[in-house]
């Protein structure tokens, strides 16, 4: 194989996509020290991905063979390996960068009388100066992808790109709390960390006061084992887990074993489809964790992993029992223990007013329809159980209530005026760097939907508009929620994706508790939809036992 084709094969699981550049470029300026780096992105980094830092900068017999396939300067035994502590090791994201962009790079060490300036194109130096420069390393990646056209193709939209970006500098400055960041995406500044050395002046920079003032520090070792950082109370939780970052040894990583753990540690406190806010950092000695899984590095294998699931479960845990906030978020989730609340409810069925419980929906001529349903009760604060014309049907409360609020979001497209609520006092919203950076390629559907958020300065906005069918609920973190699916790429942008996400956020939850009126008022709006049986992602929302089937089921009937 050519060594052309070859280097771009390896590059391509280097170098993904463009925020993989900004990785790697990050993790190189955080290996030299830097405490201070300032990143820029034109065009989602396709025009210009540019890093600078004052780290150590790299000596100029070096710069040359920085660019070289597998040099680095961070291992050099096999030993090393195992005992990585640098975030590189590889030597692989210069020459995998250099093989798919033009790259510019002045960098100097401290104490030499001039820096090295080298320009590549196809990989190869084809300029070097002598310059002067501060001490630390300036690197800017020029025409990214540009000739490799299928890798182009498939990039996202720009403004996931950016919110790609976004994230990944959020993360680092959450590790690297004395490291001052900035991100410029297209000329707007969308984060500075203060490198204040404090994580929770991050977290108020990223995710507002609430969270900068409510979370909790978690500080435990046990063994050579360090677990730290902050975590929510469970009475602010989000719908996804995009606000949980877990770091080993402060790099970034991705792993199901730490995210069960954290599960663990919230079991009971959180309600359904609700996940916890937290910040952690396990620092164990290298040798006990294997980051060489894959090229990207985000991967990990922990030597012992159930000690370390033990570990970071019982430090949340105990952090959330001792500060009294778990006992706090029992109280507010407590409608979420399903087992008492059930006959609770139907008991209390049995004392109200006949004529509800009688009253037979009225039922319509299409074939979806529903049959008229006589309401019992509720079970498992979940299921909603009527009677029917055949036999018992069973009603999921959040499927159903989630197929109501899709067709009032969607509806209104079709030729139906704009039912919006105006909000008298418009409510600011503080969003995240992801968020903020891919508001900007769906503000027309937000608006179509009946969002209307206007720029508040930085990443502030004021809501002064929600859909009606979504009034009175909490806007704030629907809006928030369809931000974040965008921002993970999770959902499109189409308004049906939209209105999607904002009808699974803003529905009734399992393990809520409904009044007799409430369990009526959701079948009857049930009873009105197009498609009642199905929600928008094509669950059942109602199941049908008939009278045959039971009398099967008890022996009635061979
Ligand atoms: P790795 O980080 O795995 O060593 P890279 O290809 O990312 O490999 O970088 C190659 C080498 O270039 C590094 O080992 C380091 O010596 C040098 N280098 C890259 N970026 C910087 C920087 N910002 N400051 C100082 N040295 C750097
Ligand atoms: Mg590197």
């Amino acid at each position: 194989m050519p060594l052309d084709v070859s280097s771009r094969i390896a590059a391509g699981e280097v170098v993904e996509r463009p925020s993989s550049v900004v990785k790697e470029l990050v993790e190189n300026s955080l290996d030299a020290h830097a405490t201070k780096i300032d990143i820029e992105c034109r065009r989602s980094g396709i025009d210009l991905i540019c890093v600078a830092d004052n780290g150590c900068g790299i000596p100029s017999s070096q710069v040359e063979i920085a660019f070289q396939r597998y040099a680095t300067s961070k291992i050099g035994t096999v030993d090393d390996l195992v005992n990585v502590r640098s975030l590189g090791f590889r030597g692989e994201a210069l020459p995998s960068i250099a093989a798919v962009a033009d790259v510019e790079l002045s960098t100097c060490v401290e104490g030499a009388p001039l820096g090295s300036y080298v320009y590549l194109h196809g990989g190869d130096v084809v300029q070097r100066e002598s310059k002067p420069r501060a001490p630390g390393t300036t690197i800017a990646i020029r025409r990214l992808f540009s000739h490799f056209p299928a890798r182009f193709k498939f990039l996202k939209s720009e403004s996931t790109e950016n919110s790609h970006s976004a994230l990944v500098i959020s993360q680092y400055a959450l590790a690297y709390p004395l490291v001052s960041f900035s991100l410029l995406l297209e000329d707007r500044l969308a984060l500075r960390s203060p490198g204040s050395g404090d994580v929770r002046d991050v977290v108020t920079q990223l995710y507002g006061t609430e969270l900068g003032k409510a979370m909790v520090p978690v500080e435990v070792s046990v063994d050579s084992l360090h677990i730290t950082g902050l975590v929510a109370p469970a009475s602010l939780s989000r719908a996804g887990r995009g606000h949980q970052s877990t770091f080993v040894n402060q790099r970034w990583v991705r792993s199901p074993l730490l995210q069960r753990a954290i599960d663990e540690a919230y079991r009971g406190l959180l309600p359904d489809g609700r996940h916890a806010i937290a910040i952690l950092n396990i620092q164990l000695p290298p040798d006990r964790v294997d980051v060489n899984v894959h090229p990207s590095k985000a991967q990990v294998k922990f030597a012992d992993e159930q000690s370390m699931f033990r570990a970071v479960r019982d430090a949340v845990h105990s952090t959330l029992a001792k500060t009294s906030i778990a006992s706090e978020a029992q109280h507010l989730s407590s409608w979420g223990s399903a087992a008492t609340q059930s006959t609770w409810s139907v008991r209390e069925m049995g004392s109200q007013s006949p004529s509800f419980e009688t009253t037979p929906i009225p039922s319509s001529t299409n074939s979806a329809s529903l049959p008229p349903l006589r309401i019992l009760g509720q079970i498992a604060t979940t299921y909603v159980v009527a009677e029917g014309p055949d036999g018992m049907y069973v009603i999921d409360q959040h499927a159903a209530h989630e197929r109501i609020t899709y067709d009032r979001l969607i509806e209104r497209r079709e030729g139906r005026e704009l039912e919006v609520q105006g909000l008298l006092e418009p409510l600011a919203i503080e969003l995240t760097p992801a968020e903020d950076a891919v508001l900007a390629s769906v503000k027309e559907e937000m608006a179509t939907l009946g969002f209307t958020l206007e720029p508040f300065g930085g990443r502030s906005y004021l809501l002064r508009s929600v859909p009606a069918v979504l009034a009175g609920g909490d806007a704030a973190s629907t809006v928030r929620e369809i931000l974040l699916d965008l921002s993970r790429g999770s959902q499109n942008r189409t308004l049906e994706g939209l209105a999607e996400t904002a009808a699974c956020h803003a529905a009734v939850r399992a393990g809520q508790v409904l009044t007799p009126q409430e369990m009526r008022h959701l079948i009857t709006q049930l009873e009105q939809c197009t498609q009642p049986r199905t929600c928008p992602h094509g669950r059942p929302t109602i199941i049908h036992f008939s009278l045959g089937q039971l009398e099967k089921l008890f022996g009635r009937r061979a």
